[in-house]
């Protein structure tokens, strides 16, 4: 799909004209860096936003846009798309990030959030709280994500741990992955929530089905197969 193809397709942000257009960092990058899914591309455009002086009303514009009838394409306001779709998801569970405390932690703490990046968002922001700072994780995330850390939800180490991360999810996600489930959230889409890969989601959703027909079987529920 050529670069036109997703700009006529998008009725995103960057074709229509606003004030704050006028300062975007990215304007002699061409369409087809812009919406490019390459790697390179994609560094291209995260460095034009590093320092974009009107990143936040940027992020704040396409996430009114991209519903999800809409494809997701390119990276827009600091983050890739999949960001844009855990952001998303945060969304379904009410959770939405302050932009505006966002841009002012990556300003003053971008040091302190680039030593802690193998850290989650709610661990980063227990720690913002002894520096006096009160924030959401959702908008430690994104302050995360505009730093060049990944911020998962699941941290990829865990002390001494030694669990695989599917069954990190097994042991202690069900809740949130049965309540996005049913608001509609595809797996996809949790998975890059939780910040795994999809497989890792799956994985651990088919050990709850096996756990629970173990369950109803021991109850008399079911007869074993
Ligand atoms: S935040 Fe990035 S995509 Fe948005 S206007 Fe600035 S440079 Fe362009």
């Amino acid at each position: 799909m050529t670069a036109t193809t997703r700009l006529l397709t998008r009725p995103a942000s960057r074709t229509i004209a606003k004030p704050w257009r006028a300062s975007a960092a990215c304007q002699s990058l061409d369409l087809d860096t812009v919406f490019s899914d390459t790697v390179a591309d994609q560094r291209k455009v995260q460095t034009a936003c590093q320092t974009c002086p009107v990143r936040a009303r940027c992020l704040s514009d396409i996430t009114a846009f991209e519903k999800p009838l809409h494809r997701v394409w390119g990276v827009v306001g600091g983050l890739l798309p999949q960001q844009r779709r855990a952001l998303r998801t945060h969304a379904v569970l009410g959770e939405y990030p302050d932009l505006r405390q966002a841009t002012v932690l990556t300003r003053r703490y971008g040091a302190l959030l680039k030593q802690w990046k193998k850290s989650t968002p709610a661990t980063v922001a227990e720690q913002l709280r002894k520096h006096g700072v009160i924030a959401s994780p959702v908008t430690v995330r994104v302050a995360m994500w505009w730093t060049g850390s990944k911020a998962n939800l699941i941290a990829p180490t865990a002390g001494d741990d030694t669990r695989l991360t599917w069954e990190r999810i097994r042991d202690e996600h069900r809740q949130v992955v049965e309540e996005l489930t049913g608001l509609g959230v595809s797996r996809q889409n949790i998975a890059q929530f939780l910040g795994v890969w999809d497989g890792q989601v799956k994985s651990a959703m088919a050990a709850w089905r096996r756990q629970d027909r173990k369950t109803a079987v021991k109850a008399g529920e079911v007869r074993a197969a």
